[in-house]
């Protein structure tokens, strides 16, 4: 028989259905300018691809570790000494194919049925979606901008056994202090509940996002999951990181991956270390930030020209625009897919409180972000 939860998800993926969207204009012939789906435009920087194109021509490859190779391990532990000044042994750190993957699992690892497990409203749906696939009880933890995107702690009690948080933060773009984490962190040390922190984002951008790892206590109670997905244009590649610094929770971590899979492709693990070691790689990835960030000013100004009140894009490839009166977000993201063929994604698919909102990337060439912007001013909002 099918899982039962399945019900509880909706009929289609949120950016699975902008696809299918997408498709159906271009099928019709229309100039369909997409700033859905983070996704960057911008190529994986060739060291990358040259590493993996000569290990796959090279090299035999057999079944790799479910942890890991040891040498991007050590790669990433050098990667938080020098990026966070964390000391993360390379033993407390697992490879991955794709923080996606790994979010969504960890639920079944680290809480039990009846649990009530906090989420960020709005989030990346993926944690929400594993909630409810593993039928645990969910609680919202809204974030808007009366409380700068940071969820109320008070909002945290003694049923929750998991909390999801996510900085800088998918969609809103929001970062948070460091001063708010140690807060955090010892409202869910007084609750006995354990962090899954997601930094997908922390290096897109300025690079000034800590690891929760920076926070004291966070060794206690803290699962961290990072990606090479955004920072190197690696999403097709799939790669990801989980780290944690708790004995019980590395060690049950790792009896989880023995059991459910056989690691991520060591020829894709070999691109990873090029893409943390290489110096050209770092200039690549120097020279596409600088470019998204001019990208990022111009879809700012383009959407306040046009009176829409904007957040993010500093930390984040998103735009969390709010939009004008007399439309819900759904209705505005179709006003926009129907007569300017630009597609954003309503604020309302990450959560409750993204109603308001819609998110839209920089993920297109200038040209392209100033010609939506224009189509989307011809419509007189
Ligand atoms: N976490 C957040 C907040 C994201 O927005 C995304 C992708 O958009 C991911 C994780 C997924 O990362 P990966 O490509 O490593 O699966």
């Amino acid at each position: 028989m099918i899982n039962k939860n399945f019900k509880k998800l909706s009929e289609n993926y949120l950016f699975q259905e902008l696809a299918l969207k997408r498709n159906e204009l271009i099928k019709q012939g229309k100039d369909v300018i997409a700033l859905a789906i983070g996704d960057p435009d911008l190529e994986t920087p060739m060291p990358i691809r040259e590493a993996m194109a000569k290990e796959i021509l090279e090299v035999y490859h057999k079944y790799p570790e479910s942890e890991g190779m040891l040498e991007l391990r050590q790669a990433l532990s050098q990667y938080y000494k020098k990026r966070f000044k964390v000391n993360m042994p390379a033993d407390n750190i697992f490879i991955s194919f794709g923080a996606k993957t790994d979010l969504f699992d960890v639920v079944r690892v680290f809480s039990n049925t009846e649990d009530v497990i906090a989420v960020q409203d709005p989030a990346y749906p993926v944690y929400e979606n594993s909630i409810l696939f593993e039928g645990r009880n969910i609680k919202y933890l809204p974030c808007i901008e009366e409380n700068n995107f940071l969820p109320d702690l008070n909002l945290l009690d003694k049923n929750i056994a998991l909390a999801y948080l996510c900085y800088p933060n998918n969609p809103t773009g929001a970062t948070a202090p460091k001063s708010y984490l140690a807060e955090l962190i010892k409202k869910l040390k007084q609750i006995n509940a354990l962090l899954i922190y997601d930094i997908a984002y922390a290096d897109f951008g300025p690079r000034m996002a800590p690891s929760i790892f920076s926070i004291p206590g966070a060794k206690d109670i803290a699962l961290e999951f990072g990606s090479f997905s955004k920072p190197y244009s690696m999403t097709g590649y799939r790669l990801s990181w989980f780290a944690a610094k708790n004995p019980e929770i590395v060690k049950y971590w790792q009896k989880f991956r023995n059991n459910r899979d056989s690691g991520c492709s060591n020829y894709i693990q070999k691109a990873g270390i090029t893409a943390l070691t290489s110096p050209e790689v770092e200039k690549i990835v120097r020279k596409n930030m600088a470019e998204y960030s001019e990208r990022a000013k111009l879809l700012k100004t383009g959407f306040e020209k046009l009176t829409m009140q904007v957040f993010g894009l500093e930390h984040t490839p998103y735009a969390w625009v709010s939009i004008p009166k007399g439309y819900t977000s759904k209705s505005f993201a179709e006003k926009l897919l129907n007569e300017a063929y630009v597609i954003v994604t309503p604020g309302s698919g990450f959560g409750p409180s993204g109603e308001g909102y819609v998110r839209a990337t920089i993920f297109q060439p200038k040209a392209k972000i100033e010609e939506a912007l224009e189509r989307i001013g011809r419509l007189k909002l």
